[in-house]
């Protein structure tokens, strides 16, 4: 019996929503649930435990960024991820595709792999499957990610034909080069807009019968309505007693119709970006706390809100530290927008127990 299993507690009676638990050799992740994003081996301006109390259980990291620094060699000298950046649950590595192809310049793709340039020092490095799969074995994440190739959005019905096709392969391959039973492979579902495409790839892949399943190359500049298509149309073909990953995605709307469709687990950098840039989200709204308005503002940022930032502080002294630069107006903001994206999800999840979801949440849901 695997360590990683997957065990659904409830069922929406008129979506595909369900509740679950997905357990991990580093704890449980009740589901559906948002994941915070620490590329760098932490979730920036926030230490563990105020990250622990915003009530994540899985966190992830960016393979192509520890890869590039400070290296996976020193993680791993430093006792694997969980110790080195101090956090004790679930963990989760993408696999370096997306970054690869989103962000590195000079990028050569072949059946072999990807070459590209760093962009630290303009060395050559060379990811197949095979070294994304030693790297995230040697990260040590209880998640790990196939290698995949992600195309642009828009991109030729044969481009992503050949990159889906490509995709298959190197699961194939990352399969054979996985080398911890602590650790749990997830594939990855591409196809781009191309529902038959998303299709043929979502059943084909079941059958490989992995822990778990991923769709990606979503949220890279379709349209919304597009992007929930494509959820509504490869979710329900994965496997059922397997999670389900929506990659990249984190806003409200899009998350409550992707649990509709069955999705269980999102991650998205938006809660921490926004953050940095003095935003908050409330109630599923996007605030600027530079906004003259907030100056005078002695409520706290949402009143329905149980995370530190809200117990503790205004909207005026926010809005007073974001205009003076102030280092704590990142981390007050990131302790509540990550609150405010996971409280979302269990709260769906609560709904989903009790059977109220279509209704409580049908206006997240059209
Ligand atoms: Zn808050």
């Amino acid at each position: 019996m695997s360590i990683f299993s997957f065990q659904s507690v409830g069922c929406c009676s008129k979506t595909l929503a369900r509740a679950g638990v997905f357990f991990t050799p580093h704890g449980v992740v009740e589901t559906p649930r948002f994941m915070p994003v620490g590329t760098l081996a932490n979730v920036k301006t926030l230490t563990p435990s105020q990250l622990k109390d915003t009530g994540a259980q899985m966190v992830l990291a960016n393979t192509y960024h520890l890869h590039l620094q400070p290296g996976e060699a020193i993680v791993s000298g430093g006792g694997g991820l969980h110790k080195f950046m101090g956090w004790d649950g679930p963990m989760l590595t993408d696999s370096g595709g997306f970054q690869v192809f989103s962000l590195s310049e000079m990028r050569k793709i072949t059946d072999d792999g990807v070459t590209f340039r760093s962009p630290h020092d303009g060395q050559i490095i060379n990811l197949t499957p095979e070294r994304s799969i030693e790297i995230q074995n040697t990260l040590g994440a209880d998640v790990i990610m196939a290698f995949d190739e992600c195309p642009p959005y828009p991109a030729s019905r044969e481009e992503v034909e050949a990159a889906t096709e490509r995709t298959y392969r190197w699961l194939k391959r990352c399969i054979v080069a996985h080398q911890r039973s602590d650790q749990a492979l997830f594939a990855i579902v591409q196809g781009g807009v191309y529902l038959d495409l998303r299709s043929e790839a979502a059943i084909a892949l079941s059958q490989l019968d992995l822990p778990g399943y991923a769709i990606g190359g979503v949220s890279v500049g379709e349209p919304p309505e597009l992007m929930a298509k494509i959820v509504q149309a490869t979710a329900p073909l994965l496997p059922r007693e397997k999670p389900r990953y929506l990659m990249g995605v984190g806003t409200y709307r899009e998350m409550a119709i992707a649990i509709a469709s069955g999705i269980d687990l999102f991650d998205c950098v938006i809660p921490t970006r926004w953050a940095r840039h003095g935003t908050a989200i409330v109630q599923g709204e996007r605030w600027n706390l530079k906004n003259a308005k907030f100056r005078e503002d002695f409520t706290p940022l949402d009143e329905t809100c149980s995370c530190y930032t809200c117990k503790n502080f205004t909207r005026a002294y926010l809005s007073h530290l974001i205009r003076a630069q102030e280092i704590l107006a990142y981390t007050l903001l990131s302790i509540h927008n990550i609150t405010e994206l996971i409280s979302f999800t269990q709260k769906i999840r609560e709904a989903i127990l009790s059977d109220r979801f279509a209704t409580d949440f049908a206006h997240w849901l059209r």
